[in-house]
């Protein structure tokens, strides 16, 4: 571990990061200053260069959703889970496309060591969004690409590092040409978090986290199709015993919480979805991308990759699989199934 906080505090200066919570890979949690900036979206600096760092702002034409306002992390409301059949709609299904964004490339977060069971966040990501396009087109006939099929990205003549490190809007804008944008991830949280190190944190801590960009807090459809999938992700955990709550806390779609580090990094509370904005619009680049091009997106950070039962479940296990299920329903149940 000490090689790897070396490595990365010798990234982090080459790049001139600071760090954000949740961030796809990010950055030192303590580094100051860093959340008008970062592009991440797990919590923290992973031992590895993980990170999404900065790429420079794009000038936003869409509007910072008016909900925004203040903070507010407290995770509102009870616990309404288990009540998905209210969410279905009668209707006949809608035609919709989605842009599947599998997180990161291979290589850029890499986990090698003992107990890390050679996890890669990137690797996992492609599993969840293969599979996830799969059942979306063969069970539903839902139309969906995904940002990368492969172990590396390519957009626009950008590839790898230089989509995630300088240009990493157009990942979201990638889905210029679909309805909704999905990005996949598994989360982390800082370094010490609770009291443990980074990388042995309890189940406890694990839960899924679902940040939409201004487009999706905007519609109250698409939020619900966010409490779905965080629900059924809930009941993966529940399933197979990487949870302590057992329930999602769903979103009140006109009234979205802030995405906090306590809500990330705490133990024993549900997941839910947030938002996460500054004075410039959406916060992540992913999704500042999807809104540039005014299309509905959202990150879903599946899990925390930081607990070990977790990694040894996603790379031993048939985690990933059930996760794809369990996002491949509510974006079904959004579709109008
Ligand atoms: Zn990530």
């Amino acid at each position: 571990m000490k090689k790897f906080s070396q490595k990365l505090i010798i990234f982090a200066l080459m790049l001139g990061l600071t760090c954000s919570l949740i961030s796809c890979g990010a950055l030192p949690k303590k580094s100051a200053s860093s959340s008008s900036a970062s592009e991440s979206t797990e919590s923290t600096a992973l031992p590895v260069p993980y990170s999404e760092p900065q790429a420079p702002r794009a000038v936003l034409d869409t509007p910072v959703s008016g909900a925004s306002g203040a903070a507010n992390q407290s995770q509102s409301g009870s616990n309404t889970s288990g009540n998905s059949g209210s969410r279905r709609s009668n209707s006949q299904p809608r035609k919709i496309k989605v842009c599947i964004d599998p997180g990161h490339y291979h290589g850029a977060s890499e986990l090698t060591g003992e107990d890390l069971y050679d996890y890669e966040e990137a690797y996992a990501t492609l599993q969840i969004g293969q599979e996830l396009a799969r059942i979306l087109k063969e069970d539903y006939g839902i139309e969906c690409y995904l940002t990368r099929t492969g172990d590396s990205i390519s957009i626009n003549g950008y590839t790898d590092d230089q989509i995630d490190q300088q240009n990493i809007a157009l990942r979201g804008k990638y889905a210029a040409d679909a309805d909704l944008f999905v990005s996949l991830h598994t989360n982390a949280n800082g370094e010490n978090a609770n009291g443990q190190p980074q990388m042995s944190q309890p189940i406890a801590i694990n839960k899924p986290i679902i940040i939409a960009n201004t487009n999706a807090c905007g519609s109250p459809e698409v939020i619900n199709m966010c409490n779905a999938i965080g629900t059924n992700i809930a009941k993966v955990y529940n399933e197979v015993g990487l949870a302590t709550v057992d329930y999602f806390n769903e979103a009140d779609p006109n009234n979205i919480v802030n995405w906090s580090e306590s809500l990330n990094d705490g133990l024993n509370i549900a997941g839910t979805v947030c938002k996460r904005v500054d004075s410039s619009g959406d916060f992540y680049g992913v999704l500042r991308g999807a809104a540039d091009v005014g299309v509905p997106g959202i990150i879903i950070e599946h899990g925390f990759h930081t607990v070990p039962e977790f990694r040894y479940s996603a790379m031993y296990g048939n985690l990933l699989k059930m996760l794809a299920e369990a996002d491949a329903e509510g974006i079904a149940e959004y579709a109008g199934f």
